[in-house]
């Protein structure tokens, strides 16, 4: 694999990965999708992620420090996303940059997210935005939105307030998680739930309006919660989660045409 110049300055280091191949149909790459690692060290995920048999990348890797690592050219599609979907896209390594932050993940000790690698994941985002955008707002994204029956990253830990605060993605704040009203549980059945199905599709989730709270169901609750209402996560759609997604739909920006 021979190296390549990076796309953006604040890349401190090229390392290339083979694991790569070249975009497909011709869609607009709209979509950024965020990451963490999941392994005990940094180095040990930025190995695997350039290790041909690993069959695994991303365009960047960015560390605790800040430090910022590019793996494949955004102009390839590396393979982050696996099988996933969004908006009625299936392939989203064809329209997304992925972005691996180093963190142990739940199944190593899931930690806080250092503010100076926050800070890395913005600019970089922001690096992206101002040379291949403006893109909407709403397609800043968790691999768990996604793949939410298979991912939990970024997990519930990562600071989505603070990129939307930043300009970077789209974010309401949550309604309190102990608000009063109608909780939605999985076995549930009925229009209300279909309601609910609805709106997560109408987001841009996988999910099947069948209008019964089934695993899927809860699997797409739990993977909103992580992003949008992370002070509870259960996969139970209380109230404080529904009018949530609702204030998250209300507010959905749109670029003009
Ligand atoms: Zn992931």
């Amino acid at each position: 694999m021979s190296t390549f110049q990076s796309d953006t300055y604040i890349v401190s280091e090229v390392r290339p990965s083979p694991n790569y191949d070249e975009r497909q149909g011709g869609q607009p790459v709209d979509i950024i999708l965020l990451h963490y690692t999941g392994m005990q060290s940094g180095e040990a995920a930025l190995d695997r992620l350039c290790a041909a048999d690993s069959k695994v990348s991303a365009h960047y890797v960015v560390f605790e420090d800040g430090r910022i690592v590019q793996c494949v050219p955004e102009e390839k599609r590396a393979w982050h996303a696996g099988v996933s979907y969004w908006a009625g896209e299936t392939d989203i390594n064809s329209r997304s940059i992925g972005i691996e932050i180093i963190n142990p993940g739940h199944e190593f000790g899931y930690s806080d997210f250092p503010l100076r690698q926050v800070a890395a994941v913005i600019s970089l985002c922001k690096s992206i935005l101002a040379r291949r955008g403006p893109f909407p707002p709403d397609r800043v994204l968790a691999h768990s939105d996604v793949a939410p029956t298979r991912k939990q990253d970024p997990g519930e830990k990562f600071p989505w307030a603070l990129l939307h605060e930043s300009g970077v993605g789209h974010w309401v704040r949550p309604a309190p998680p102990d608000l009063e009203g109608q909780t939605l549980k999985p076995g549930e059945q009925g229009e209300v739930v279909r309601r609910l199905q609805q709106a997560l599709k109408s987001y841009g989730y996988n999910i099947e309006e069948s209008g019964t709270y089934d695993e899927a169901t809860r699997a797409v609750v739990t993977a909103f919660q992580r992003h949008f209402r992370p002070e509870h996560v259960d996969g139970i759609a209380d109230a404080s989660t529904v009018l949530t997604l609702r204030a998250l739909i209300e507010s959905r920006p749109r670029l003009a045409a």
